[in-house]
Order: C-alpha cells, then structure tokens, then sequence
C-alpha cells in the first residue's frame, strides 16, 4: 500500500477511527448489559431474606404472636432471615470493593500456616455439629512464609473450607500445603457431594450455584467463591478445581514464598 499517498492515509485513518469507537460503543453496551443483570440479580437476591423476615412478622402481627411457643419460633426465623441478609449485605460490599479496587491491598510476609490454623478453630465448632473432621494433612512445626494480603488471605481460606464444610456430609476436610519453586500450594480437600463436570466453570460467577436450594438453606450467598476469586486475581493468582460427584472436591491456589523476620533482618544487616 502506497502509505505516501496523502488522500490513502487520510482515508485509512478516518477508517481505524470508525473501527475503534464502534468497539468502544460496543465494549459500552456490554458493561452496560452486565450492570442491568447485575442489578436484576441483586434486587432478586435480596428479595430473598427480605420477604422472608416480612412474612414471619406479618405472621405475628396478625395475631400469631399471642402463642408464646409460636412466637419465639417465628422471632427466631425473623432474626435469621435478617442474619442472612446482612450475610449478603456484607459480601456484595466487598465484592464491589475488590472489583472496583477501591480496597488497597497490604502485602506483607507471614506465615500461612498459623492463617488455616485460626481459620479451622474458627469453624470446628460448625463441622463437629456435623460430625465432621477438619485437620491438616500432617503436622506443620514448621511456619510456611508467603508474601501476600493476610487478612485477604484468611478470608479466601474461610471461603474454602466453610464451603467444603457446607457441602459435605460424612467424612473430613483436609488442608494441606506443597511447596515448589518459590511457592506454595494451599489445597482444601473434602469428602462431599462434588460437583458436576459441567457446572465446574461457572461456580465462580456471582449467584452460581448447583443446588440452589441447599445453598440458600446453609446461609450461602452465592458469592464465595466469586470473592475468592477476585482476591485471588489480585494476587496474580487463581483458584483451581478438582471435584468428583459424590467423592469430594478439592480447592487450591498458589502464593509467592514470602520471607520470616529473621530471614528479613537477615537481608538488611547484609545490605548494611
Ligand atoms: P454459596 O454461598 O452458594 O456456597 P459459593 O460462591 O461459595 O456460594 O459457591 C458457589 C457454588 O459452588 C455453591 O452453591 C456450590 O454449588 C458449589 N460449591 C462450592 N464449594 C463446593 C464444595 N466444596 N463442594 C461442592 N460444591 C461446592
């Protein structure tokens, strides 16, 4: 093409320009799709709890209330269904906050290892009301450094393994980790109903979930899994899947090896 031809040029360029807005006002469109779904799934979620706490106070004003049996019963559903919606309240914050990274990340070294520990005292008492074991693969004497958000980080492992508490129901969750080239691997393994092949992509979407009503019956939001994988992107990092139906599942995700304080300490005296 003869480029020194100024009339060509001119043309092309007047031609690259069409080409870009038209991709501009179609980038546009779609954001602007994902934000009128995203409000349609919203409003429904909430409707949820809302609707239910409305009927059970309705229900006491229109009388039920006079039984003192009956009373506590619908109270303490009441009180539940508003548990649940600020459960969600919660969650969506910070799933906008991450998306918009209005949250700033707070790198630092620390040991991950003391991060599932507080995480499985934390849920113990959740999984022995099921009969359930949580446990690390063996015994850790040793701390694990990585360098990434800590408080992020406790939350993605919380995710983890209230899910895999959630979704089991005999047997135990086990939490391991492996350490390869410069990182370590976290893994969250259970011994629950799995999931199918074809839904494994889409349990990261915000309000996907298999089995909708046993989500909803376990406090689930839907959003878990969306929020660990945001904050896990911004760690450069992702959350990887195997699951086998009615066998279990396994969660993990990599970290960069982070250093100890004396490992710190060590670095600056020899840079002194
Ligand atoms: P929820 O609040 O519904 O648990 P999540 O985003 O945490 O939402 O998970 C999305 C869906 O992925 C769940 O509803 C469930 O169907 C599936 N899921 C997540 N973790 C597990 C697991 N450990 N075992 C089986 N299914 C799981």
């Amino acid at each position: 093409e003869d480029v020194s031809n100024p009339l060509k040029k001119i043309n092309r360029e007047i031609y690259n320009y069409g080409i870009n807005r038209h991709k501009e006002i179609e980038d546009l469109k779609k954001l602007e799709a994902f934000r009128r779904e995203f409000l349609a799934d919203v409003s429904h979620e909430l409707k949820t709890p809302v609707f239910a706490a409305q009927g059970f106070v309705h229900t006491l004003l229109d009388g039920a209330a006079e039984d003192k049996k009956i009373r506590k019963k619908f109270l303490k559903r009441a009180a539940r269904s508003l548990d649940n919606l600020d459960v969600l309240i919660q969650d969506l914050l910070t799933l906008s906050q991450i998306e918009t990274g209005e949250i700033k990340m707070h790198f630092e070294h620390f040991n991950i290892v003391n991060t599932v520990s507080d995480v499985i005292d934390q849920l113990e008492n959740k999984a022995e009301r099921k009969d359930l074991l949580i446990r690390f693969d063996k015994p850790y004497k040793d701390p694990i450094f990585v360098y990434a958000d800590a408080e992020r980080i406790y939350r993605v492992v919380m995710n983890l393994v209230s899910n895999a508490i959630k979704y089991t129901d005999e047997g135990e969750i086990v939490v391991g980790f492996e350490i390869t080239d410069q990182k370590v691997e976290v893994a969250v393994k259970d011994t629950g109903v799995g999931i199918p092949p074809e839904h494994l992509k889409r349990i990261f979407e915000r309000f996907f979930r298999v089995d909708k009503s046993r989500s909803k019956e376990k406090g689930g939001t839907g959003l878990g899994l969306a929020i660990v994988k945001h904050i896990l992107e911004a760690h450069d990092s992702k959350v990887s899947v195997l699951s086998t139906v009615n066998k279990g599942s396994i969660f993990s995700f990599k970290l960069p090896i982070g250093q100890s304080t004396a490992e710190m300490e060590e670095d600056a005296r020899r840079e002194m």
